[in-house]
């Protein structure tokens, strides 16, 4: 009979666990892996729809932050209507619920060839396919006198959270009859109606705790989204408090000057108590600095699987994509996640790809119990994204249903955010 040294032992016995194990082992080896790029609207609901229609794929999704705070509902919190804390979501539910692997780290870069996704602390994550979803950048060159720095003085409160407490405490500690100057951005930018929400619910503030203040809006475009139902909402809540000038009347905007927290137009120069200048945008950093970017400054992609053209393998969705006819917003970029979740899902299983539909619904507040409400159907055509369908709210509108779109716009929240983050 042999008798076993320690070595052969140990050699024999990892032999057999391996072999035990070895079918597990295997098929988890094998298992298809997607790395997911931002844990925003775009990211969080494209890794959970990941994970729910196909268990079999790995999902990791990498976002620095803790927690998320949603921009949609930020004017609420400018206006004091609500807490920034009951705006803001974390990633336990895609952890445990779902099985996501959440990793909160920078990507710094994605390497097509090697097939993986760097991060910024070091390892390297490899992958079937990526899904990018970092949101917007800020193109300070476009605007002379603003930059990162310029924010700490003159908010953008574009990207929730300390930008807009700090914007909130400008206003907060403001006098009454000072100016709140609003420098509105060129198309296209997030959120179409949200610069004129703000200012919508800004007045709405001034008019409880300041009523003698007054509202600029020096806006980088001749018009603008919804404006015969913004024009009208002010001419009844906050009639002499809001002028809009647009570019055609002052010239364009030139540049900022942050000592002063002045606005300078082609025409006049414009000084603020609070200034709030929301910048040009482009697509987030990210896709940028990886090759996923046009000269527009977006991310082109396939209409039905959210694919970039650029770089395949790596799928963009939400505010960073250029997709046709759709606005940049959450619901966007919810719905684009999905449709996007379905088509890896079934690339990487070889089942049948489930069918999406591309939509956006989205609320405006003009005072706390008056809204307006847009719906909007898209179908892939032509290469791109085209609007098939959509309702909008009317001028002449019943203050019942104004009062209705505010009471569907506060459950909209609870059920959009529970269907993003769990
Ligand atoms: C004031 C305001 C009001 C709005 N109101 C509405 C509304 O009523 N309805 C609506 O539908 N939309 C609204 N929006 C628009 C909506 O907030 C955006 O369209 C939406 O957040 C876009 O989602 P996203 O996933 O593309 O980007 P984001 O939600 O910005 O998420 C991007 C994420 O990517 C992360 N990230 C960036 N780079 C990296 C990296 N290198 N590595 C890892 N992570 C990275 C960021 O930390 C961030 O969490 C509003 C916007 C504003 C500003």
């Amino acid at each position: 009979m042999k008798s076993w040294t320690r070595r052969e032992f140990g050699r024999s016995t990892g032999a057999m666990v391996l072999a035990g194990l070895g079918p597990r082992l295997a098929a988890s080896e094998s298992k298809a892996r997607v790395v997911v790029v931002g844990g925003g609207i775009g990211g969080a609901t494209a890794a959970k729809y990941l994970a729910v229609s196909a268990p079999t794929i790995e999902v990791t999704l990498v976002e620095p932050k803790p927690n998320y705070t949603t921009c949609f509902f930020s004017n609420l919190y400018l206006a004091g209507l609500c807490s920034l804390e009951s705006l803001t979501h974390g990633y336990e539910t895609l952890a445990q619920r779902y099985g996501i692997n959440v990793i909160h780290d920078s990507v710094a870069a994605v390497d097509p060839v090697a097939k993986t996704v760097g991060l910024k602390s070091g390892p390297k994550l490899p992958y079937d396919r990526v899904v990018v979803a970092p949101g917007i950048a800020f193109n300070y060159e476009a605007l002379a006198g603003y930059d990162e720095a310029a924010t700490q003085v003159i908010p953008h409160a574009w990207n929730a959270g300390l930008q807009t407490q700090l914007l909130r405490r400008q206003l907060e500690s403001m006098e009454d009859g000072g100016v709140f100057v609003l420098v509105a951005p060129p198309n296209p930018f997030r959120c179409p109606p949200a610069p004129y929400e703000r200012a919508s619910l800004v007045a709405y503030y001034f008019k409880q705790h300041k009523p003698r203040s007054r509202i600029l809006i020096l806006d980088a475009k001749d018009s603008f989204n919804a404006q015969d139902l913004f024009l009208d909402a002010w001419g009844r809540h906050y009639r002499g408090m809001i002028e809009w000038l647009p570019a055609q009347f002052t010239g364009g905007i030139k540049a900022i000057d942050v000592k002063e927290r002045s606005v300078k137009t082609a025409s006049e120069t414009f000084k603020a108590a609070v200034a709030n200048v929301i910048p040009p945008q482009m697509a987030g950093q990210f896709a940028q600095q990886n090759g996923l970017v046009d000269h527009s400054g977006w991310c082109p992609i396939d209409p039905i699987t959210f694919e970039s053209t650029l770089q395949p393998g790596i799928h963009v969705v939400g505010d960073a994509s250029s997709a046709g006819d759709m606005p940049k917003s959450a619901f966007v970029a919810n719905s684009q996640a999905k449709a996007c979740a379905f088509a890896i899902s079934a690339a990487l299983t070889g089942s049948e790809r489930q069918s999406s539909h591309l939509f956006n619904t989205c609320y405006t507040f003009l005072s706390p119990d008056d809204a307006v409400s847009n719906a909007i159907s898209f179908k892939p055509a032509a290469g791109t994204i085209k609007i098939v369908d959509n309702f909008v709210s009317q001028v002449q509108e019943s203050a019942e249903n104004r009062h209705r779109a505010a009471r569907e716009a506060q459950s909209w929240y609870s059920a959009f955010t529970r269907d993003t983050f769990g």
